[in-house]
């Protein structure tokens, strides 16, 4: 019972690691958990699949200001608290020389995954202040410790986020606010199947191999697993850790 009194905002909630971390925390048994993703249909869901009355959700972009407010808004409402903000929605951008990356994609790529991060921060900071405490979760990379050619927008925005969880904890910890960053190397979900193809199109399967052959541990991350380190660093067990990078990466960025 790891979550036991604990409310969660997870964001990015309909996808593969945030859908998987809102069962793990409902199982260590979370008294309140909102997913936030863009679709409504898919948040419906997500939240039909937890069959969970302790289950809300709320449709916003992440990277807009009013929606952040809104969410974070939402959860005071549904659930009176926020004791763990779960910084995970992120897309993968295209794979392309950055000679040829596109201008609005890599300007969305960084408001989706750099700038929600302090926008999340900003709205939900006040709330923990209160509170008396909290802890913030943010689903960087491996991309975020180490380069890889043709994601110059991915790569950029998973290195910012480093930044934006240093100065959110020196500034949250005299509020007792921990803000940590995980780094996992690539999940079998369906980020990952859209980067295969774009590293190799119409070859997925051999990208795949290439990708698991670079892993020490041999093959990709599993949703659970980075949902068990998310869990860790939302229980009180983590709580004198902070300003922390975990890489969740089996061997590969050592
Ligand atoms: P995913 O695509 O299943 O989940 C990402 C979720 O973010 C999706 O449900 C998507 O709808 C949501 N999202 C995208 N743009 C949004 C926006 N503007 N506002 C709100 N929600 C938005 O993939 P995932 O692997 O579960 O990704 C979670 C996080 O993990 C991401 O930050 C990703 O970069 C990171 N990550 C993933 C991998 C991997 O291999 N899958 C590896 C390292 C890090």
């Amino acid at each position: 019972m790891r979550m036991k009194e604990k409310v969660a905002v997870i964001t990015g909630g309909a996808g593969g690691i945030g859908l998987e971390t809102a069962r793990m925390f409902l199982k260590e048994g979370a008294e309140g958990i909102l997913l936030t993703d863009l679709d409504d249909a898919r948040l419906k869901d997500a939240a039909k699949q937890l069959e969970s009355d302790r289950v809300a959700y709320f449709a916003a972009d992440v990277s807009k200001n009013s929606d952040v407010e809104a969410y974070s808004k939402k959860a005071i409402e549904r659930f009176g608290r926020i004791d763990v903000l779960f910084l995970n929605a992120g897309i993968e951008g295209v794979v392309k020389p950055l000679t040829e990356y596109p201008e609005d994609v890599y300007d969305k790529v960084m408001a989706v995954n750099a700038k929600s991060v302090w926008l999340g921060m900003k709205h939900v900071f006040p709330h923990m202040k209160e509170n008396g405490g909290g802890s913030v979760i943010i689903t960087s990379s491996v991309a975020g410790m180490q380069g890889t050619p043709n994601v110059m927008a991915y790569v950029t925005s998973k290195h910012a986020v480093i930044g934006s969880m240093k100065v959110g904890a020196l500034e949250g910890a005299e509020h007792n606010i921990r803000v940590n960053s995980i780094h996992p190397s690539p999940v079998d979900n369906r980020m990952m199947r859209s980067l295969e193809e774009g590293f190799s199109p119409g070859g997925a399967e051999e990208a795949k191999k290439g990708f698991e052959a670079m892993i020490p541990l041999g093959r990709y991350a599993k949703n659970d697993e980075i949902a068990s380190l998310a869990l860790f660093l939302a229980s009180d067990e983590s709580k004198f850790i902070t300003g922390a990078t975990y890489a969740i990466d089996g061997g590969l960025t050592t």
